[in-house]
């Protein structure tokens, strides 16, 4: 695969001879995929150079650029899923889209399910982020998060590691969002960063069960700061999405997600079906979040909860102006995301039991640790091959 191409108007590129290419847009925080016969013209409609390309692909492209409200974004393999004949698990090029960079180990909330639960507050080897940075650029990645425990409590860190990445690879930030730093929102604006929020509920009551701060005295502010964060953001332009994972607590509150989100600005919106941590201290508190209401245990808890993802899913539709997606999350896909801790260290989760397993920065996708299919779809949506 070819390196990394950030083109005039701004969107990232990565194409493949046998695959395509891969797309991130800094505008909308969307991925695409663009199959093989359109992607010199999509290079050259990225380039502003003259292009012959179907209007669906350049509606897709320009979700963020120009304002379309009911523009249906049916895939995000473009033009179709069907122009993809050709895929075979073969085709899947060996580098990454995304790299996830736990750039910090600490966090001022204590959410129930955190995926980070055993990494963060464990003491970490320190690690120069700089050196981090060049190890992931070298891994070919389309775009890298920065993620945590909550990176806006690692400042340097984080201007570290954009003079790196920034303006080789798409960048996004996954933040509790009760953190904000303007020097910071500055500097995202001027790397074209996405900003990504999770937010489980518009009622702080609830939001505050499943995501309590560890101070559980401030906990009444925590969705006014949340809400008041996003409008910076999006003040200064700065693309946000919203992330909810689902669990048994907020499986009845994504109606209300769905109606409430556009109007705060958001540009879209990416659901996680919650998933086992890895702590062992935090074993109980899952359970809570899972057997409640009708659910006996959490085999039935996953069900119902796959149950509601489903019919939200084929009742709302995906739209430019906010963009909804369902991630592959489950059990089975746990190994679908190449992860770096604070340490420097690759890793991803293991499938068949709860912890990380390290990986080799030179081959992510070997010996079927990384399930290269799963990370794949995990950002573009399923495709049956
Ligand atoms: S905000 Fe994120 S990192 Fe912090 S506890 Fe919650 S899930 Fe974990």
């Amino acid at each position: 695969m070819e390196t990394v191409i950030k083109t005039k108007k701004g969107i990232f590129v990565k194409t493949d001879k046998e695959f395509g290419a891969v797309v991130f847009s800094p505008y909308s925080g969307l991925f695409f995929a663009i199959s093989k016969e359109y992607v010199n013209d999509a290079l050259n409609y990225c380039n502003e150079k003259k292009y012959n390309l179907p209007n669906d692909i350049i509606k897709h492209l320009t979700i963020g650029i120009n304002f379309e409200k009911n523009f249906e974004i049916k895939s995000h393999w473009l033009p179709e899923k069907n122009a993809f004949s050709y895929i075979n698990e073969n085709v899947f090029p060996n580098s990454p889209i995304v790299i996830n960079w736990l750039i910090s180990n600490n966090c001022c909330f204590n959410c129930n399910y955190c995926y980070a639960g055993d990494v963060i507050d464990k003491p970490t080897e320190l690690a120069d982020p700089t050196k981090i940075a060049q190890k992931i650029l070298d891994t070919n990645p389309l775009a890298v998060v920065f993620s945590g425990g909550e990176p806006l409590r690692e400042k340097q860190k984080i201007i570290d590691g954009l003079n790196v990445l920034g303006n080789k690879v798409g960048i996004m930030i996954d933040t509790n969002g009760y953190h904000y730093d303007h020097d910071l929102a500055k500097l995202f604006q001027k790397h074209n960063a996405v900003i990504r929020i999770s937010l489980d509920s518009l009622h702080n009551e609830l939001n505050s069960k499943i995501r309590p701060l560890k101070n559980n005295k401030s906990n009444a502010d925590v969705l006014n700061t949340i809400i008041t964060n996003i409008t910076k953001y999006r003040d200064m332009k700065i693309p946000v999405l919203i992330h909810t994972v689902v669990s048994s607590v907020n499986k009845n509150s994504l109606y209300d997600l769905y109606d409430k989100l556009p109007s705060l600005g958001v540009n879209g919106w990416r659901l996680f079906s919650v998933i086992k941590p890895n702590d062992e201290n935090k074993q109980e508190k899952f359970k809570k979040l899972m057997i409640f209401g009708k659910a006996k245990n959490i085999d039935d808890a996953q069900q119902e909860i796959q149950k509601e993802i489903k019919i939200l899913n084929n009742k709302y539709i995906s739209k430019s102006n906010f963009s909804l997606q369902i991630v592959h999350s489950s059990e089975n896909h746990k190994n679908s995301v190449v992860l770096v801790l604070p340490s420097g260290k690759f890793v991803t989760e293991s499938r068949v039991k709860n912890e990380k397993i390290e990986i080799s920065d030179k081959s992510i996708f070997d010996k079927n640790k990384v399930d290269l299919i799963g990370h794949y779809e995990r950002y573009l949506g399923q495709i049956k091959l």
